[in-house]
């Protein structure tokens, strides 16, 4: 009888099922996520599935750990319509635009068909937008961990982007096969909420409006680069025609609710793979730059288009970040300015989290909200404040009125 690891620490990363040659694991939805199920009529008890998950062999896939001292890079694409469409800096776009140029192949986190998210293969740069920004969303890597594989025999380099559980489930599951032309990405993550609790959320924005929405926008930069996290862009068809959808405030609850941290991956609460537990899992991981020049003064004309951080952990990092040089801005700062990011941290499950998920089964979102994590009258102020000032300028007005 084989067990796989409990569920309460499973990720979801996929790798025992990918691996599985006999097609005896599926998956199953448990509380708004899946998970992978051992269907024992057709297993052969091989262990395969067992020895690349990333949770039981730990060992295997430990990351570099930095510390207090080391630098942290500062960094944008000096494209600037690739970084207006990015999360941050658009530094991804730097890296898998390279990788794509010398004949490699680039997976990211898509949306599908119903706005699923999952990992995607491209090897064009005409696919890229869509791998583009952070979606708050667990994304189903299918079988790109077997693609990856066929690739890197091909010859061929591989970009591979996700969080840093994905990233540990990859390298364990290539185990001996990862190649020198294999390079990761993981992006500092505080954790992925639901799929299944996203569709409930879109599916009653569209009875709200009558827009079928196929396009969801986290991260837009139409009102700064942290004032456009404060709103969801929806986009869809009504009557035949193009409409947006604006989400903001109490309407933007899905958000509101990752931004308290309701709804994460039971794992994320307890997450072996942040960088802060067993050390970093990419050959470079990508965040924000938040708050960068509060405490050593920056001087940067175009702050609200993005800044991303690059943390190089690897020399195979070093030098895919070397060749990409020419396409980004580059400026050393301190890790100690870096570390005020939350992202570094586990997150924490909120006292009233099972409640809220129970009462959202029969509630709507905005309802949930209500009783569970409501927004403060002070925090919807600041909230148009940063939408209509900005951020920095924001900073500067608490400043001035502190004095
Ligand atoms: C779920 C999640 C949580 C994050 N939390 C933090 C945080 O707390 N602090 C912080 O500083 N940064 C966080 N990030 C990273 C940050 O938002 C940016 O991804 C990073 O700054 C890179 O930006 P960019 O402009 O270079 O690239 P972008 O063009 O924004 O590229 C983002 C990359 O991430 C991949 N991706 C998007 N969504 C997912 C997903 N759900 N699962 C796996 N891969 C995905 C995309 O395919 C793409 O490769 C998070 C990202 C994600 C996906
Ligand atoms: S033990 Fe082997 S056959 Fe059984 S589920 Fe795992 S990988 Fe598949
Ligand atoms: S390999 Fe990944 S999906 Fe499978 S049991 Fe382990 S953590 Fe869960
Ligand atoms: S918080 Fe940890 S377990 Fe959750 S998605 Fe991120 S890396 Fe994976």
């Amino acid at each position: 009888m084989i067990d796989l690891c409990p569920r309460e620490d499973c990720t979801g990363c996929m790798a025992c099922r990918q691996k599985c040659s006999f097609g005896a694991i599926h998956t199953e939805v448990v509380d708004g996520f899946e998970y992978p199920v051992i269907d024992t009529g057709k297993c052969t008890e091989c262990g395969n599935c067992v020895r690349v998950c990333p949770v039981l062999s730990q060992s295997q896939t430990a990351g570099v750990t930095h510390h207090p001292g080391e630098s942290c890079i500062a960094a944008w694409n000096k494209d600037a319509a690739v970084r207006k469409q990015s999360s941050s800096g658009g530094v991804f776009s730097a890296f898998a635009h390279k990788v794509i140029s010398d004949g490699g192949v680039v997976f990211g986190a898509t949306f599908g068909d119903e706005l699923y998210l999952h990992h995607e293969c491209i090897d064009s740069l005409s696919g890229l937008g869509n791998l583009r920004r952070s979606k708050y969303v667990q994304s189903n890597t299918l079988n790109t961990f077997n693609e990856a594989k066929r690739h890197l025999a091909d010859g061929r380099k591989v970009l591979y982007c996700g969080t840093p559980c994905q990233i540990a489930g990859l390298r364990s599951f290539l185990g001996k096969t990862e190649a020198s032309s294999l390079y990761c990405l993981d992006v500092l993550c505080q954790g992925v909420p639901s799929p299944y609790l996203f569709k409930q959320y879109i599916g009653e924005a569209e009875s709200d409006t009558g827009i079928k929405v196929d396009d969801c926008n986290f991260r837009t930069k139409k009102y700064g680069w942290r004032g456009g996290l404060s709103l969801l862009l929806l986009s869809g068809q009504k009557n035949g025609k193009r409409r947006a959808l604006t989400r903001i405030l109490d309407k933007n609850a899905f958000y509101n609710a990752f931004i308290k941290e309701y709804f994460m991956r039971p794992s994320c609460y307890r997450c072996m793979f942040k960088n802060d537990h067993l050390g970093y899992y990419g050959d470079i991981t990508l965040a924000d730059f938040w708050r960068i020049g509060s405490k050593v003064p920056l001087k940067v004309s175009n702050y609200e288009m993005g800044i991303s951080a690059i943390i190089v952990n690897t020399d195979k990092g070093r030098n895919l970040l070397e060749e990409c040089s020419p396409q980004l801005e580059m400026i050393e700062r301190t890790w100690d300015e870096f570390s005020t990011n939350d992202g570094l941290r586990r997150s924490h499950k909120p006292a009233g989290n099972d409640e809220a998920f129970e009462y959202l089964q029969h509630h709507s979102w905005e309802e949930t909200q209500k009783k569970f994590f409501p927004l403060s009258r002070r925090k919807k102020a600041v909230t148009l404040l940063k939408l209509l000032i900005g951020e920095r300028n924001l900073f500067r007005l608490k400043r001035l009125l502190r004095r």
